[in-house]
């Protein structure tokens, strides 16, 4: 909290002044690009390891990055804060891209791979549920990663399902209206990867393999 406080004075004294014109623009509207659903956990910094401004990304974070899968007359099977972010940046900021980032080391997914029922808080294990479908995913586990890790990946996969699940989302991804990506975030090496669904593995985002994403979206 310290770290906070001497955080917010520090930026008043010498990071605001900067920023103070793109704040007052921002004041007026948001129009970001990108809806991006990342886990809680302290070590997963979007706005450090993709260099985003204010503005840039509609942002859902919780425990293991999860979307609950829809119900019936569009509901959500879980509570409402998932499904109404999705609402909220696709029907009305009209986002034309939604990322599911993964990370390594992701506590969420280790409960998940020794057993949810092991998990003592009811309402953490309840919602681990979203991530525990343990639905066969095809991905190849190309960096060699240990069970946990790779779970992590495949569970970005499983939430990229998630999403289709959503009528009005189905429907935005198949007139190509809204496109659906699957990162992962290794911690040890600062590595974002994107999942290529023709290559069914995670590959490092490194200049060429973003230039290839970037000539498939154009
Ligand atoms: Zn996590």
């Amino acid at each position: 909290m310290k770290k906070l406080l001497n955080g917010i004075v520090e930026f008043r004294k010498n990071t605001q002044p900067e920023y103070r014109e793109k704040f007052a623009k921002l004041a007026l509207g948001q129009s970001p690009d990108t809806l991006f659903v990342a886990c809680s956990d302290s070590r997963v910094v979007p706005n450090v390891f993709a260099s985003t401004d204010p503005g840039d990304l509609f942002v859902v974070r919780n425990v293991g990055n999860l979307i609950p899968l829809c119900g019936e007359g569009g509901h959500s099977t879980a509570d409402e804060s998932e499904a109404a972010a999705l609402e909220f940046a696709l029907l009305k900021l009209d986002v034309s891209h939604i990322v599911i980032c993964g990370h390594s080391e992701c506590g969420a997914m280790h409960a998940i791979h020794h057993g949810r029922e092991k998990v003592g808080p009811p309402n953490l294990r309840s919602w681990l549920r979203h991530g525990d479908s343990r639905k066969k995913v095809d991905l190849i586990n190309s960096l060699g990663l240990d069970p946990v890790n790779f779970r992590s990946q495949t569970n970005v996969l499983e939430q990229l399902e998630h999403l289709k699940s959503y009528p009005f989302l189905a429907e935005r991804i198949a007139q190509n209206r809204t496109k659906v990506h699957g990162w992962w975030f290794e911690l040890k090496t600062a590595n974002v990867y994107a999942y290529e669904e023709a290559e069914k593995r995670f590959i490092l985002i490194d200049e060429e393999e973003a230039q290839r994403i970037r000539e498939r979206l154009s």
